[in-house]
């Protein structure tokens, strides 16, 4: 049995007193998770406060995040929307396994109405997400978050996915996990890419997501690399943390 499977029967096997006092306690849920004896390979406390810091400081309306697995990280940002009535934030994630101890974790936290989980590839479905949203609003809307936090070889052609979509625009927040590990030197290479370097990349570079999802040359990002330690193990990690400034019209 996977420790996921595990963990799930574990969670939902808690006393009944036990699960009436972290119901509708987002933080509570998580310490369920960080108490575990198992460790998962989510956001956790630490790197995660800093994000936390940054969706405080913006107050977004759409946030996603690519790769939700058990709902940590979509617990811990979407209670920080709780209260505004037009904001949410769609989990998208690969493994339905997962998906369904993510909505346990969600509805445990109280977070059920603020947080969907959209099943599959990302990239297989963020271009209806984008219609979806479009029809929703009735305007075009980009995104003012983006969690990037999946497998990491997918991170440049899932923001290339992105980009293509016009779901980046100025104002949008980005934030990549495991820039030190395991490493993601590719995204941190394209976000700080000059407008003639990532026209050349994208051009000179099929992207394995679909061909048409080439990228946006001309979307400026400011970009900074933030290191965390983890107190509990010194173990050294770093999240990127990228806006998109403006288009370049030189
Ligand atoms: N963000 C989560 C958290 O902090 O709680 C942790 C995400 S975990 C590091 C990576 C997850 O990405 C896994 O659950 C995996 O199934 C999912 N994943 C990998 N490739 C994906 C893809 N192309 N689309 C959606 N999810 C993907």
């Amino acid at each position: 049995m996977s420790k996921e499977t595990e963990f799930y029967n574990y969670i939902t096997s808690l006393p009944e007193e036990t699960l009436t006092q972290v119901k509708g306690k987002p933080l509570e849920v998580l310490k369920l998770i960080d108490e575990y004896p198992q460790s998962f390979m989510n956001i956790g406390p630490y790197k995660g406060k800093h994000i936390v810091a940054k969706i405080k400081e913006k107050a977004p309306k759409t946030m996603i995040e690519l790769g939700g697995y058990l709902g940590y990280s979509a617990v811990l940002f979407a209670s920080e929307i709780a209260d505004d009535p037009e904001a949410k934030y769609y989990s998208f994630e690969l493994n339905p396994e997962f998906a369904k101890i993510a909505n346990y974790v969600i509805g445990l936290a109280g977070l059920s109405d603020k947080v969907e989980i959209i099943v599959g590839k990302a990239s297989y479905n963020l271009p209806a997400f984008r219609k979806r949203l479009f029809s929703e609003k009735k305007h075009y809307t980009a995104l003012d978050f983006i969690f990037i936090d999946h497998w990491k070889d997918m991170y440049v052609p899932d923001l290339r996915v992105l980009e293509s979509l016009n779901l980046i625009a100025p104002g949008t927040l980005l934030v990549a996990d495991n820039i030190i590990t395991p490493g993601a030197p590719q995204y941190v290479a394209y976000v700080n890419f000059s407008p003639d370097e990532k026209k050349l990349y994208n051009e000179t570079t099929a992207n394995p997501e679909g061909k048409e999802f080439i990228g946006r040359w001309n979307i400026l990002y400011s970009t900074k690399t933030i290191e965390v330690v983890n107190p509990k193990n010194n173990h050294k990690d770093a999240i990127e943390v990228t806006k998109c400034v403006d288009y370049f019209s030189g």
